[in-house]
């Protein structure tokens, strides 16, 4: 009897009324089968009884379960009361919740709709799984028929599918738009979650209109210099040629002429770099020597009084299939910096290597160096350490420049490091596809 009660003490109230009742009930069927003689069939009777109405209980509460609406369980009293009473509650309360979610929801898809950047979510397999308004109206994306499509299938653009494998949050490309000509959209990627990423998609037709004009400015520029300096020139030639020209103007004219042949310098260089910023990638398959470019630009620099002792280490017969002048420019342009900024008794080395990961072409010497603050700046035009210096000689500001602009052509990269007082080097990595593996050379 004790666990009993106990048991009874342990329940909520309602269940111990339900209990209770349930036990007075069967008391009584068996009470009044007790009467007729018979009370197990009394007790028989009231349990059936409690069974089919406890039956009617749940079937009825299932059904309001269903369909979610609690006010069809009337019948509902004592634990089945509460029971229904609490399921009520906890349904309202998900509602709620449910209902806030939505409105979060609607305010979140308000908000990325109002973006005037294209935001398209990808999977891993850069599937579309949802985009918003303006990735339609940049790109051309269909919220709801592209989804699940590849997004580089929708867009095609060589450019982006090298983003989309990248996976650089830095990297940025831009690319044509495929809705409008003459149009650009610049693309961006941003990883998140496990292996999901939003691609990011910006107008900026203004910008690259902008650049466009600058580079035409510059290259228009420089090609209407070109005449009149060279009339100038031929004057200034002619003007020292000229045996009669009085000994005081032989010193001005001398500066005239240096100073005509380095602004005829940099009007090249200018326009070199106008043509690469429009050549896009190189295109071509002729395999270029690097050794043989190596100990040409060492045969060229070596004569030169005051240069620095000159290595050459060639460490692959792997060769870059690229444009000959193109890579020679690189390797002269940062020879004749090494040569300038070494001091005869130091050293210069030449070294092309290559592994899996792609080639080097490293020209490094052991000269001033240059501080780390300066490092991020120097391939920008005309930015040069020491002005004066550089310009007395014979820099122009621009040689790093024209490196990166060429390196870029074969999606290769400059990495400089350097330590003041001990030297620099200049490491152009190109990447394996831009290389040709020698054939090994045939016994005769
Ligand atoms: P410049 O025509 O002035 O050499 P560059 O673009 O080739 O222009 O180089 C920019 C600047 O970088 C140089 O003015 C110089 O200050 C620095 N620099 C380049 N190469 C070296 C080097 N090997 N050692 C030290 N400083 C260098």
């Amino acid at each position: 009897m004790v666990p009993v009660t106990g048991f009874l003490i342990a329940m909520s109230d309602a269940a111990r009324k339900f209990v209770i009742g349930v036990l007075l009930f069967l008391a009584a069927g068996a009470f009044i089968g007790w009467l007729y003689d018979r009370p197990a069939a009394g007790l028989l009777v009231a349990a059936l009884a409690a069974l089919i109405w406890q039956v009617r209980q749940l079937l009825s509460f299932d059904r309001a379960l269903r369909s979610g609406d609690f006010t069809d369980f009337t019948q509902g009293e004592g634990i089945w009361e509460q029971i229904s009473s609490r399921f009520r509650h906890e349904h309202e309360k998900a509602a709620r919740r449910k209902q806030s979610y939505r409105q979060l929801l609607r305010e979140v898809r308000k908000s990325t709709n109002a973006m005037p950047d294209g935001a398209v979510i990808l999977n891993a397999e850069n599937e579309i799984i949802a985009c918003n308004r303006a990735a339609k109206h940049l790109a051309g994306l269909k919220r709801k028929k592209d989804r699940g499509q590849r997004v580089d299938n929708l867009l095609r653009d060589p450019e982006l599918t090298r983003l989309l494998s990248a996976d650089d949050q830095i990297m940025s490309i831009e690319m044509a738009s495929p809705v409008t000509d003459g149009d650009w959209l610049s693309c961006r990627v941003v990883p998140y979650g496990a292996d999901q990423k939003l691609l990011l998609l910006r107008d900026v037709t203004e910008r690259m209109r902008l650049s466009k004009m600058r580079r035409d400015f510059v290259a228009n520029a420089s090609h209407e210099l070109r005449s009149p300096l060279t009339v100038i020139s031929g004057y200034l030639d002619s003007l020292a040629d000229d045996e009669e020209m009085p000994a005081g103007w032989k010193k001005p004219v001398e500066q005239m002429q240096a100073q005509a042949r380095r602004m005829r310098h940099i009007l090249g260089e200018l326009l070199e770099l106008s043509r690469l910023e429009s050549a896009g990638k190189a295109d071509t398959d002729e395999p270029v020597d690097v050794g043989r470019l190596f100990e040409e630009a060492r045969n060229a620099f070596e004569g030169h009084a005051q240069t620095a002792d000159l290595l050459v280490d060639v460490q692959s017969s792997a060769q870059i299939n690229g444009i000959a002048s193109e890579i020679e420019t690189v390797v002269v342009n940062l020879l004749s910096n090494a040569v300038r900024f070494t001091p005869q008794d130091g050293r210069i080395t030449l070294t092309w290597r290559s592994d899996a990961d792609g080639g080097d072409l490293v020209v490094s010497d052991t000269g001033e160096g240059i501080d780390a603050e300066h490092l991020p700046r120097l391939t920008e035009r005309f930015f040069r350490v020491d002005k004066g210096r550089s310009r007395d000689n014979g820099g122009t500001g621009l040689g790093l420049a024209i490196v990166k602009h060429i390196l870029a052509r074969y999606d290769a990269e400059l990495f400089i490091r350097s330590e003041p007082g001990e030297g620099s080097e200049f490491r152009c990595h190109f990447p394996q596809e831009r290389l040709v593996v020698a054939p090994p050379a045939t016994l005769s």
